[in-house]
């Protein structure tokens, strides 16, 4: 162990490392106490490192200079820097993922948020009258319009529109919906919970696989304060199974003079078919069909900012909307102006399907993947080699957050596997970059599918992959091959 405190002690003391030009450099910007934790921490790993060595000539690969350290040291305090909540490239291939924020914004979302969140705005005031008026105002005719629905209100999430909408309808009351329909969304909450908590009573007719009209009509008494349909947008029962459609809740709704409420989860407004996507119901159907009240997420395949849409009729709404409880679940200015711009771009289908991210993430040809993979995959191998090798893989990338269950899409990655590092391992290193690029693993070789990544993004991603597999190479050579945490 003789060899071990040799390498101990010629370890560089903090102020020495401190000396060195790059670390000097960053002094005016970092504070101090900021340069001299990361000194120290180094330090503590270069330490765990020479313990964890097996022989004299492991040992001998760590680099202990003090340029070395001052250099890791610089990496740290680069990476500790910034916000918590950051950006990240969503390399995972799915598009709508919950974990890392559902959908990008579109340009004209983010430019009204920077407008109305960096200034005063008519929030509450009427520009016409110079009176107080009401948030909800901004994009009520907007979403009657673009549904059918004679009016509107949004609020925090769908979840909140819809405990909201029962706790106004169904409170101390039944309310008759499909054991197919009880659904379980992320994070493990689960709607049932959900209503529940609404001061509604859930009363569940039919099988998990089948239920029929009759079951809705058997479960009414007087107490049936609504007729609940759920679309069960993460999964899909297939084979021998039977739900009720909408026309018919709403037929049987009419003849006992109960409402009809539909909560779509996945609010989409255009038809996904004609991109050859399975067919999802669209808000306008439900609409059409008759359903009094239909509720569903801003954020899924909307591609707007989280919010909670509730459509339908004026009546339900107008009791909604005196619901003391719209107040804690308002939506906030910033999430206003993002809706509204985004449904906006829905007043034209074509500039819809162009400028909201989700919505061109689904419907762009694997084609166009391909190219850029190819021409990443070149120019990265270029600078990586041979410490790394890139190529092409063609696995199917997922819609996710609870839309779409069963479609794959046709899809293009980037693969990368660095001989003698373990996939897993690479795939931190790369979650640990600046900006983080999460991916997947896949039979030993790192996955980043380019569907959920735009165009404009790929030269900041090759600089991002490039530099950190630059790093990772470095930090290999230094440490004998160990790589730290
Ligand atoms: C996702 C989902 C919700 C919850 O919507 P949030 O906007 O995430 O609150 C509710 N119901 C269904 C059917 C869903 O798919």
């Amino acid at each position: 162990m003789n060899y071990k405190q040799h390498f101990f002690r010629q370890l560089p003391a903090v102020d020495r490392i401190l000396q060195e030009e790059k670390l000097l450099a960053i002094g005016e910007k970092v504070p101090r106490g900021f340069i001299v934790q990361a000194v120290q921490d180094v330090i503590a790993e270069k330490r765990s490192l020479i313990s964890q060595a097996n022989s004299e000539k492991e040992l001998e690969l760590i680099n202990i200079s003090s340029v070395a350290l001052a250099e890791e040291a610089l990496r740290k305090i680069e990476e500790e820097s910034g916000n918590n909540l950051r950006r990240v490239f969503n390399a995972t291939g799915v598009i709508l993922h919950t974990n890392l924020g559902r959908s990008p914004l579109a340009a004209a979302a983010l430019e009204a948020v920077r407008d109305v969140g960096g200034a005063y705005s008519n929030l509450e005031l009427s520009l016409d009258s110079g009176r107080r008026s009401s948030r909800y105002d901004h994009v009520e005719d907007l979403l009657c319009r673009l549904t059918g629905a004679e009016a509107a209100l949004v609020v925090n999430n769908n979840a909140g529109a819809v405990f909201l909408a029962l706790n106004t309808l169904a409170r101390g009351k039944d309310v008759v919906v499909s054991r197919g329909e009880l659904v379980e969304i992320g994070g493990s909450f689960r709607l049932p919970e959900v209503m529940t908590s609404s001061g509604a009573a859930l009363v569940e007719v039919g099988t998990t696989n089948r239920t029929y009209l009759k079951d809705y009509r058997e479960a009414i008494t007087d107490n049936t304060a609504l007729l609940l349909k759920v679309h069960t947008s993460n999964y899909k029962i297939t084979g021998f199974s039977a739900a009720v459609p909408s026309h018919s809740l709403v037929n049987l709704g009419r003849e006992y003079g109960i409402p009809v409420m539909e909560d779509l989860g996945s609010g989409v407004l255009i038809d996904l078919s004609r991109y050859g996507l399975p067919y999802e119901p669209r808000v306008q159907d439900p609409v059409a069909a008759g359903v009094d009240l239909v509720t569903f997420s801003g954020d899924k395949l909307l591609g707007g900012p989280q919010a909670g849409l509730i459509i339908g009729k004026k009546v339900y709404l107008d009791k909604i909307k005196n619901n003391q409880l719209t107040r804690p679940l308002r939506i906030d200015k910033l999430t206003l102006a993002a809706l509204e711009a985004t449904l906006r771009l829905y007043l034209d289908e074509e500039k819809a399907r162009r400028d909201i991210p989700i919505l061109r993430m689904l419907t762009l040809p694997v084609e166009k993947l391909k190219t850029r993979a190819e021409m990443l995959s070149a120019k990265l191998e270029e600078k990586v080699a041979p410490f790394c090798q890139t190529g092409i893989a063609y696995e199917k990338a997922r819609v996710g957050g609870g839309s779409l269950p069963q479609a794959f899409l046709l899809s293009c990655q980037l693969t990368l596997q660095c001989p003698g590092i373990n996939a897993g391992k690479l795939a931190e290193r790369l979650r640990r970059a600046r900006p983080p690029v999460i991916v997947r693993v896949r039979k030993e070789k790192v996955l980043m599918d380019l569907r959920a990544i735009s165009e404009e993004e790929d030269s900041l991603l090759l600089d991002t992959v490039a530099r950190t597999l630059k790093d990772m190479e470095m930090d290999y050579n230094n440490n004998g091959g160990m790589l730290k945490k």
